[in-house]
């Protein structure tokens, strides 16, 4: 989570915005132990289809006024449409995959299917080589339409954090299957934000920012006579830009056992992007299925494109676009904030830059964000051009007869400011989320085993073995480690846990007191 004030009059989200779903959410059941209103929106909300109807579709539109959408489309009009209907379908009921479940062999056309391979299960890592992109299923398995690979582009991979060429269908599949979370869309209201929750989860809790973990090492050999694994060090480097005479400064910590929560990618031997610097080193080194399991596991990048202006040229029941055949997959326009803290935190920027009340968050993940992330790192002309193709955009969405201003281009006279904020060059993280990724079946199950003899464990949303990269499923995955931990130790020092400790449960409950 990621803030950043003085562009908006709230704090604007750069990272993790939204809650995932209603149902089976400790994260909203916080909020609901914090007593925290909530807004619920639903998603998706429209659809925009750049293409101008010059193309096949046009031929279609006499006899079946649908196969032509054009425009902003709400979603309810949309999803009516044979080709979107068919995207949801495919991506969630993912027919003739490549490999078919023990058991279900005689729920398919077998003979048809000759290519199919039979698995135990979608975690089974001895199979996990039995798996494709999601471009390649969609191109030559299920030789989907252009309209919709484009849209499972945007839906799909953008969502999952990276492109349909890098998103693997067994862990699409597994996702799919375990996602209990609900597909609405949660914010938390009354003026409050995500930094408000991450405060709420650090209170009382000794939390050190700006402090790197540079070595994990097992001291195996303080071992005692009794059978006690020893402990674990980590040596930690102070970066507070704030405190340059503690700069630097490296302290070590050691433990009984510790919890190694980073993204995936400080874990990594080599992580792709060169911005990364906050790479741990395990000593001895972990165990090759471990490391095998971490290099498998996936990271792309994500980019957001604020865009700010004084005043509002789309519909006020607007709040989410995704973008069929655009160059950016999805946006949205929310305002955080009462009028009274909004007030409050233009004041205080008010001299330093004109702010505009009203945000766009462009929001593209992949391959696209890749793209995005080199041509803005390359020449501020190059950034600029990146800024007046989203302009662009919105002027194509909002702009014309129909819009709310009837003007052509509504977007340019309003603009106030804007900024592109590639997760790679975030020096800590390196990338996004990590996403469904191929030939990774089975890794996050090998991440949730315990190292160095049960005195290391890992937490984070990698590790969560329903590949759901959200907020709450990375928080459940420290309770899991936690619980891992403690148990080992009350074992060793026979004192039993408290019933129920580290459970999600026993954990929501926790906010009631705070
Ligand atoms: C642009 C973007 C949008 C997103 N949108 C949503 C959303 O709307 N809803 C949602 O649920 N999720 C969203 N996510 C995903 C969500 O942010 C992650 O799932 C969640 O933050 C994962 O939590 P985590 O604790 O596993 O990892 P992180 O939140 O990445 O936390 C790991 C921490 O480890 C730190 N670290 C790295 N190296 C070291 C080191 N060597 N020593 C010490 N610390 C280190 C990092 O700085 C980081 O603070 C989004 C992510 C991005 C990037």
């Amino acid at each position: 989570m990621k803030q950043l004030h003085g562009f908006a009059p709230w704090p604007v989200q750069l990272g993790a915005e939204f809650v995932h779903g209603g149902e089976n959410n400790c994260v909203v059941e916080i909020f609901e132990k914090l007593k925290w209103p909530i807004k619920t929106l639903e998603w998706p909300d429209r659809y925009y289809f750049e293409s101008d109807g010059t193309d096949n579709e046009t031929a279609e539109t006499a006899e079946n006024p649908l196969r032509a959408l054009h425009g902003l489309v709400d979603a309810n009009t949309a999803e009516q449409h044979p080709d979107i209907e068919e995207t949801h379908r495919l991506l969630a009921e993912l027919p003739d995959t490549p490999w078919v479940l023990a058991g279900d062999e005689d729920k398919t056309e077998t003979e048809k299917d000759s290519d199919q391979v039979v698995i135990d299960a979608l975690e089974d890592r001895a199979t996990a080589e039995v798996d494709c992109t999601a471009l390649e299923w969609l191109t030559n398995r299920v030789k989907a339409n252009q309209k919709i690979i484009n849209l499972a582009e945007s839906v799909y991979a953008n969502d999952f954090g990276c492109s349909l060429s890098t998103m693997g269908m067994r862990e699409t599949s597994i996702e799919q299957n375990c996602w209990r979370h609900g597909e609405e869309y949660i914010l938390l209201s009354d003026g409050r934000t995500l930094g408000d929750f991450v405060e709420a989860l650090g209170k009382g809790v000794d939390v050190r920012v700006n402090h790197v973990v540079e070595r994990v090492v097992w001291e195996e050999s303080d071992a005692g006579s009794d059978g006690k694994p020893g402990g674990v060090r980590v040596t930690v480097r102070d970066a507070s830009s704030d405190a340059s005479d503690a700069k630097n400064q490296v302290t070590s910590i050691r433990a009984s056992a510790v919890i190694v929560a980073t993204p995936i990618s400080a874990q990594k031997i080599k992580h792709w992007s060169p911005h990364m610097n906050t790479s741990i080193t395990f000593e001895p080194n972990l165990s090759h299925e471990k490391v095998t399991a971490i290099e498998k596991i996936q990271m792309s990048d994500a980019v957001k494109i604020l865009l700010s202006f004084d005043e509002k040229f789309w519909p006020k029941d607007v709040w989410n676009i995704v973008c069929c055949d655009s160059y950016f997959p999805e946006l949205w326009m929310l305002e955080y904030g009462t009028e009274e803290t909004n007030k409050t935190i233009e004041n205080v920027f008010k001299n330093s830059k004109p702010i505009g009340k009203h945000v766009v968050t462009i929001f593209a993940c992949g391959e696209k964000a890749k793209e995005i992330a080199k041509a803005s790192a390359e020449s501020p002309s190059k950034k600029q051009e990146i800024i007046e193709k989203a302009l662009d955009q919105l002027d194509g969405m909002f702009g014309g007869e129909s819009s709310t201003t009837g003007e052509t281009k509504p977007s340019r006279s309003r603009f106030v400011d804007s900024l592109i904020y590639p997760w790679s060059e975030v020096s800590s993280v390196g990338g996004a989320y990590t996403h469904p990724s191929v030939f990774a079946a089975g890794a996050r199950l090998e991440l949730q085993k315990g190292e160095y003899n049960d005195t290391l464990f890992f937490a984070g949303e990698a590790v969560n073995v329903e590949c759901n990269p959200c907020m709450q499923g990375a928080i459940s995955t420290g309770l899991n480690a936690a619980r891992l931990a403690a148990t080992n130790q009350s074992m060793l020092t026979n004192k039993p846990l408290p019933t129920n400790w580290g459970t999600e449960e026993n954990f929501v409950e926790s906010f009631r007191t705070r």
